[in-house]
């Protein structure tokens, strides 16, 4: 069966930066199950996987627009160091959970610090990043009715509620 819209994907991975760092791997683990189409995976990805099937590999380099966007300047930010109280020690790479003023919890990271002033930064780890994504189909299957209703995989590797 060849993967198409509302297929269930099963699909081992390993995903390069270009710089050759592996960023995440499936190997090891049970494979990735995914809805194919449905938005539960980039779409960069998701659109290259159309048409293969069970032991195809392929490589996959998909570009920031279709992967985790591209790096929006708006979403770095300066800040007054009190606002991390109770944090002792503020040092670059160090990320916490933010809340904007509308409630939305975002992750942020420690971009430099300099003085009382902190540099934030509240866009994706990956995004503006080119993203290598070398990739062996394990299985495809039709999806159920109830999958393709509810947007996402059931049953022993998907999603459970
Ligand atoms: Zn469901």
């Amino acid at each position: 069966m060849q993967i198409a819209k509302h297929t269930v994907v099963s699909m081992h991975y390993t995903l390069t930066g270009d710089d050759g760092q592996v960023i995440d791997s499936s190997q090891g683990a049970d494979p990735l199950v995914f809805l194919q189409g449905a938005g539960n995976i980039i779409p960069g990805l998701d659109n290259a996987l159309i048409g293969k099937s069970a032991g195809d590999s392929l490589d996959v380099r998909v570009v920031p627009e279709e992967g985790y966007g591209v790096i929006d300047e708006h979403l770095i930010q300066q800040v007054p160091r009190e606002m991390f109280q109770g944090v002792d020690t503020i040092e670059p790479g160090m990320t916490f959970q933010a809340q904007d003023q509308s409630g939305y919890i975002q992750r942020v990271e420690v971009k430099s610090v300099d003085g009382d002033t902190v540099t934030i930064d509240a866009n994706h780890p990956l995004a503006g990043q080119h993203l290598n994504f070398a990739v062996t189909i394990v299985e495809v299957r039709a999806a159920t009715e109830e999958e393709i209703d509810h947007g996402h995989v059931h049953g022993p590797h998907g999603h459970h509620h």
